[in-house]
């Protein structure tokens, strides 16, 4: 039977600054990290059908599309090897087969890139569930929490920008209910293992190599320094937000919402996710 691959999961809710988490692990030198794997089966497409259509956001980390990339295409080739061992085809479609599948495809970036371990930030609790009902994986769960009312802000302020008139794409108090079930879903299926680890991402981006430090040695690894500067190094990230793409760049919270948020939004905010808030040791007050 194959080894288990080794997989740190990142379990959180959009804008909850999983991104920074993702590409700070994945500059560690047994890590890779590759953002949101789950939404692979699409661009495995790409490769044989150029009718998908594909947006700017599409683009790997290194600038072009994941068919283009020579990352990818090896990692291509890697795991049509690896299904071909196991008898089936790469087929993401098959729910099934999703766990195999996924276990070829973490295996093929593995042989690749000589690394040991996978950051997985795909951040979905059902994807997780299957990961660990499985013993192809072997799983270290870190559940990402934000600040409810900074996650709500952030995703109701996506797409509006100064000066323009638009409407938002997101309701910031249907933003907050999303949070309160995430995350308190999250809490009460996955808090009791032994293999979850809490982080609040304000520790993270006060603290980064102390929390990071921590992660590592939960892992038998060392923090590296380098790490820190992420940017230096090549990455080949799907999905995930604008920092992927940017240069050097000082890690520290946004603070907007702290001073954009009306009295309104915020004691709204605050009582909805309450309970959240009092659970995550967050303060009630601005
Ligand atoms: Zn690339």
């Amino acid at each position: 039977m194959n080894a288990p691959i080794k997989v740190i999961y990142i379990l959180g809710l959009g804008h909850s600054g999983s991104t920074l988490l993702d590409l700070i692990l994945g500059s560690h030198s047994q890590i890779e990290s590759v953002g949101e794997i789950k939404q692979f089966g699409k661009y495995w497409q790409t490769f044989s059908d150029n009718s998908v259509k594909l947006e700017k956001k599409d683009r790997c980390t290194c600038g072009v599309h994941v068919h283009e990339c020579e990352y990818w295409n090896k990692v291509k080739h890697e795991m049509e090897a690896n299904c071909k061992e196991f008898n089936t085809l790469p087929d993401f479609d098959n729910k099934e087969q999703y766990n195999l599948n996924n276990y070829c495809l973490l295996k093929a970036i593995l042989k690749v890139t000589g690394k040991k371990m996978i950051c997985d930030s795909s951040k979905n609790p059902l994807r997780l569930e299957s990961f660990l009902k499985s013993d192809l994986f072997e799983v270290f769960i870190i559940h990402l929490v934000r600040d409810s009312r900074a996650v709500a802000y952030s995703w109701a302020r996506k797409g509006v920008r100064a000066g323009k008139a638009k409407e938002p794409q997101y309701n910031y108090y249907k933003v907050l209910k999303t949070w309160r079930r995430f995350n308190k879903n999250s809490y009460l299926q996955f808090s009791s293992l032994s293999n979850y680890f809490f982080l609040k991402y304000e520790n993270l981006a006060n603290n980064p190599q102390k929390i990071v430090s921590e992660i590592l040695e939960r892992n038998n690894l060392e923090f590296e320094s380098d790490q820190l500067q992420f940017w230096k190094f090549k990455h080949h990230n799907i999905y995930g937000n604008r920092i992927r793409t940017r240069g050097e760049q000082e890690i520290k919270i946004d603070g907007s919402y702290l001073e954009y948020l009306t009295p309104q939004e915020w004691w709204l905010g605050t009582l909805m996710t309450m309970t959240g808030l009092r659970r995550f040791n967050y303060p009630l007050q601005r």
